[in-house]
């Protein structure tokens, strides 16, 4: 497969009245063109900034790229002028957000916030507008598409507002769909919609789906591989299996432990990770996890950890794979995937 995206040591910062956050601290990796890749972690661990800078969406300043590269079909993004960069978002390079509330207007139909954009992006001459506003609907499963653009946001429900999101984020025909928590505001139902969706999208479309959730659960329904952030770091990376059924991180091991599943009974305690995330102001000269960590030893405190490949695709920043660590057998939900696929 070839590589649509390359991120190599990327460091990303945002300068507060307290200091400067190094919210993305040196992280590296590729996109294959047609996979869906999940960038999962705890809120604040870099995930969606991560996502935010392949296009450029944080607000500069405050926030800085402080090092790396970011290559989008080879070419370098950091550096592209905003000109070049407006025709990568939205054409290239869709973006679905997590609230659709705060992404659409309230005070314009449904319809028009469609056609404005196909007008912003030069891509029909007006009498086609309507028709391909109908027709962008209609790939997102909204039947009922006349009726709908004579809508105001207001009116249609969670689901069917997160559609039309995803419609705005078609609308340019892009390769990469970035999609940043998508169903997190829905219901389980409605969610699982949404993402029989974008599954639909992916593979009749050939789109690459980065899907940014903090839900396991999510990942091991969409993805085909997997990046684990904490503490704007990527902690342990590989396929869905690699991470589900041969856990190698304790903090991708402490996710999993913490979600229930259809079999966990109502009345078992899951067990959360105690502790709280880094403070990403002065981060620990260390492995960030080592805080909260069961197996945490002397190293972890003192050295960050080496990034060590358990397969060619399957990698762990964590000193217990070191010779002469303890031999650990981290604790992981295997039944997970077959409950949600
Ligand atoms: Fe725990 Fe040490 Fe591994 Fe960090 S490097 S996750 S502290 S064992």
């Amino acid at each position: 497969m070839d590589k649509i995206l390359e991120v190599k040591n990327l460091s990303y910062s945002f300068y507060t009245y307290g200091g400067i956050v190094k919210a993305v601290r040196d992280v590296s990796f590729d996109v294959n063109e047609g996979e869906v890749i999940g960038i999962v972690g705890e809120s604040g661990c870099g995930k969606s900034v991560t996502a935010q800078c392949i296009i450029k969406l944080n607000p500069e300043p405050p926030g800085f790229f402080s090092n790396g590269s970011i290559l989008y079909k080879g070419k370098e993004i950091i550096k592209m002028p905003d000109k070049e960069i407006m025709k990568i978002r939205g054409l290239e390079i869709g973006f679905i957000f997590q609230d659709p509330m705060t992404s659409l207007n309230p005070t314009m139909k449904v319809g028009k916030q469609i056609e404005e954009i196909f007008v912003q992006r030069k891509l029909y001459n007006k009498k086609e507008l309507k028709e391909k506003a109908l027709e962008i609907l209609k790939l997102v499963g909204i039947s009922d598409g006349e009726r709908r653009y004579n809508q105001y946001p207001h009116e249609l429900s969670g689901g069917m507002k997160q559609r039309v999101m995803i419609a705005i984020a078609l609308i340019g025909n892009p390769s990469i769909i970035i999609a940043d928590e998508p169903t997190t505001s829905l219901d389980v139902t409605i969610e699982a919609q949404i993402l029989d969706l974008l599954k639909d999208l992916q593979r009749n479309l050939k789109r690459t789906i980065i899907l940014i959730t903090h839900d396991l659960g999510v990942i091991a329904k969409m993805c085909d591989r997997v990046l684990v952030m904490y503490g704007g770091k990527i902690v342990e990376r590989g396929l869905v299996d690699d991470i589900f059924y041969n856990t190698k991180h304790p903090y991708t091991s402490g996710l999993l432990c913490s979600i229930a599943s259809l079999e966990t009974d109502k009345d078992t305690d899951l067990q959360p990770i105690e502790g709280t995330p880094p403070d990403l102001f002065s981060p620990p000269l260390g492995c960030p996890f080592a805080a909260r960590c069961e197996y945490a030893m002397e190293i972890c405190y003192n050295k960050l950890p080496l990034e060590y490949n358990i397969t060619h695709v399957h990698t762990t920043m964590c000193w217990l794979q070191h010779e002469l660590a303890q031999e650990v057998v981290l604790p992981c939900k295997k039944q997970l995937i077959s409950e949600v696929v």
